[in-house]
């Protein structure tokens, strides 16, 4: 275990005070630099706020919130700028899996400080100069893919800028120049998997696949294994948001008990996404990050809408950056049917459990006679599809039962043939709601 090893250990390692001190400092500068974009200006005014007001970091809570809807409603483009436009090297802009994708902009200082954070975070998971680093993430808009480019450069890694797709090329990649390290879509990477069977490839043999960042979409503890087990890979679990840079907020360590959120780069925060308050630590809500080391576009108090709670106790690593538990889904993903809340990943935790459930399923969400139902669609692990439909009928029932025991309801499960459903190189469309009653 790469323990002991760390890329900014002074700053990995500060004891409470130290980070809180550090925090408050570059919380005040980021306050004072939001306060001067018209869209802070204007809210600010509105709520007789001024920049000297936030003296510790609980002031916190006298800031206002900043949503997806702010940032692409009448300030659209450029009312969050604390930069003259001229200081602007590069923009990026989010996936738009909820709606119109928002827009980041960055000056030359923000390219720099994201790589660096990207830089730790690989290093944390045991990246090195002598590495080969696929990056199977979209180049582009999207921040996944340069994200990642830019903090692999500064470990001097040898790059191979993929961007996601081509699967036979993409293998083809691993095998001419060794790939060590890849970052992937988890889905993406199960897919993957399915193509390399074609091939006669066997990932654990046949590649020199080493270290997996797997990152951009919400996945389980199951998927994680599925992967490590299939490729012999040590996977890491990578959070960030376009909103927030991109990837480089969180990771897993090499002890793979939550994701240590880099504290001197955001400050944290848990709500109750109803009531707007913070939750006890430990207790699951909404994150909501502040920037604390950005120039263009400093956001306040950002809804990530991705729910998660804060993991008590320190990690053995000595990483003092507090940890995030893995992401159980966003508020805008969670299903209300027949009065009851589920979240697709609690679908996925049980399928994922189950060895004759394949890599791959979707969740159609239907309307039959006035009343809302939910359809699984699951394909079977090819090793244990069979035309036997006694067997299939067993296996039917098998999943509709696990599947109730988590969420409550008897969903209509239909089993597919192994790699039947469709796939997307981006982000896994988990949920298709074709109801025409979405209430209740
Ligand atoms: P969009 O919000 O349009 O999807 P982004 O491309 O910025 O735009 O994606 C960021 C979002 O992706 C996060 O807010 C989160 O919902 C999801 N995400 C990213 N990484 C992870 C992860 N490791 N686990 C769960 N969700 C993730
Ligand atoms: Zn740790």
């Amino acid at each position: 275990m790469q323990t002991g090893d760390f890329l900014d250990k002074e700053i990995e390692t500060l004891d409470l005070e130290a980070l809180q001190s550090l925090q408050l400092e570059r919380l005040k500068t980021t306050v004072r630099k939001a306060s001067t974009s018209p869209f802070y200006a204007k809210r600010f005014r509105e709520l007789g706020l001024r920049p000297e007001d936030i003296q510790s970091l609980s002031d916190v809570e006298h800031l206002p919130f900043t949503t997806k809807d702010d940032l692409r409603g009448e300030a659209y483009p450029y009312g969050f700028l604390t930069v003259p436009g001229e200081n602007l090297v590069r923009l990026h802009a989010s996936s738009g899996t909820t709606g119109r994708p928002t827009v980041i902009f960055h000056t030359k200082k923000d390219i720099r400080s994201w790589a660096h954070l990207v830089a730790r975070c690989m290093y944390m998971a045991g990246v090195r100069k002598d590495d080969v680093f696929q990056n199977m993430m979209g180049y582009g808009l999207f921040t996944g893919g340069l994200g990642f480019h830019y903090g692999a450069e500064l470990l001097e890694t040898l790059i191979i800028p993929a961007g996601p797709g081509s699967s036979k090329r993409q293998i083809r990649l691993m095998q001419d120049f060794g790939t060590t390290v890849i970052h992937i879509i988890p889905s993406y990477a199960l897919y993957l998997l399915k193509v390399m069977a074609e091939l006669g490839i066997n990932p654990r043999d046949d590649l020199s696949l080493r270290v997996a960042f797997l990152g951009a979409e919400p996945h389980t503890e199951g998927v994680r294994r599925r992967i490590e087990e299939a490729y012999g890979v040590d996977a890491f679990n990578s959070y960030g948001l376009s909103e927030m840079n991109g990837p480089g907020v969180a990771l897993e360590c090499p002890y793979k008990n939550g994701l240590h959120i880099w504290e001197d780069s955001y400050l944290v925060e848990i709500i109750d996404p109803v009531t707007l308050k913070p939750v006890p630590d430990g207790t699951e809500g909404e994150l909501v990050l502040t920037s604390l080391n950005r120039d263009a576009m400093c956001l306040l108090r950002y809804r990530t809408k991705d729910i998660t709670r804060l993991l008590p106790g320190r990690c053995p690593c000595g990483r003092t950056h507090r940890r995030i538990d893995r992401i159980t889904g966003r508020t805008d993903d969670m299903i209300i049917l027949k009065g009851v809340n589920i979240f697709p990943l609690q679908v996925e935790m049980v399928l994922m459990s189950i060895p004759e459930v394949g890599n791959n399923y979707q969740i159609v969400l239907e309307t039959h006679n006035g009343i809302d139902t939910m359809r699984v669609q699951v394909e079977v692990d090819s090793e244990h599809f069979s035309e036997d439909i006694r067997y299939l009928e067993k296996l039917q029932k098998k999943i509709a039962s696990e599947l109730r025991g988590e969420i409550l309801i008897t969903p209509q499960v239909d089993l597919v043939e192994p790699n039947s459903l469709p796939r997307s190189d981006g982000k896994a469309i988990r949920v298709v709601d074709k109801r025409t009653v979405t209430v209740g």
